[in-house]
C-alpha cells in the first residue's frame, strides 16, 4: 500500500471537530474549507476520510 494516504498527509487531523463522536481509522481532511452546510444556522463540516484514503493533493506531514 502506498505511504501517500491520508494518515500520513499534512492535511489530515485525526481528532474530532465536527462531533463528539470520532470514527475508527478516519480523521478530517483540511484541505479544503467545509462543505455541506445543511440549514442557513448550521455550520459546515469538514469531510471524514478514511486513514487509508488518499487523493491528488496529498502532502506529507512534517516529521
Ligand atoms: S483527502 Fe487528500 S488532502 Fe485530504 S487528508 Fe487525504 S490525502 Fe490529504
Amino acid at each position: 500500500m502506498s505511504a501517500n494516504m491520508c494518515a500520513s498527509c499534512t492535511f489530515f487531523e485525526d481528532h474530532a471537530a465536527n462531533t463528539a463522536k470520532t470514527l475508527e481509522g478516519a480523521g478530517l481532511c483540511r484541505f479544503n474549507p467545509p462543505i455541506s452546510q445543511p440549514e442557513a444556522d448550521a455550520r459546515g463540516l469538514w469531510p471524514v476520510v478514511k486513514s487509508e484514503d488518499w487523493c491528488g493533493h496529498f502532502e506529507k506531514e512534517d516529521a
